[in-house]
């Protein structure tokens, strides 16, 4: 079948924007309250006549960084043995957090294809807290802004090179 790319994240990083604009359609809602995405969406993606399959992970959050942090273990493990390839997101207007590391160690151990996305990159010049992440061990984030819609050009590029 066609290749699954998962995005994963923390609660209101931007995976849902993210997932409408590849979809090109509003399928999964984006909410300023973090955690609205109901458990997982599936849409179909195109690029470059590249056929994929998408997964948007989220859920309902309660307001407490040990059910986010356990909801997103749940969801990280989801994508481990479903996806081909996933995008692990983070927000990089506000930078590195102590759940972003959880997660990407998991990832990482995983073995998994992996690329990192930093998003909330509105514009040309990136936050200095960009270079935290290159902590996460996950490579050179790729930046992007999924509301304005920059950087997700090169990214699907180098998501294609991994599938
Ligand atoms: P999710 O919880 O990870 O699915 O995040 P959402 O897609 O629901 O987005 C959470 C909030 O971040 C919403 O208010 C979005 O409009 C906002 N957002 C998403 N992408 C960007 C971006 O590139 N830049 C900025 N400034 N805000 C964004
Ligand atoms: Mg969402």
């Amino acid at each position: 079948g066609r290749p699954i790319l998962a995005i994963v994240g923390r609660p209101n990083v931007g995976k849902s924007t993210l997932f409408n604009r590849i979809a090109g359609k509003r399928i999964s809602i984006v909410e300023d309250k973090p955690g609205v995405t109901r458990d997982r969406i599936y849409a179909e993606g195109e690029w470059l006549n590249n056929y994929f399959s998408m997964i948007d992970t989220g859920g309902i959050e309660p307001d407490s960084e040990d059910i986010i942090l356990s909801q997103m273990r749940q969801q990280a493990e989801m994508a481990i043995e479903t996806a081909d390839v996933i995008l692990f997101m983070v927000d990089g207007a506000e930078g590195l957090t102590a759940t972003d590391r959880e997660v990407a160690n998991m990832l990482r151990k995983s073995r998994r294809r992996i690329i990192l996305v930093a998003n909330k990159v509105d514009s040309h010049t990136p936050p200095s807290t960009i270079y935290e992440f290159y902590e996460l061990g996950l490579g050179e984030p790729v930046m992007i802004s999924a509301s304005h819609g920059y950087g997700i050009g090169d990214l699907l590029d180098e998501a294609i090179k991994l599938f």
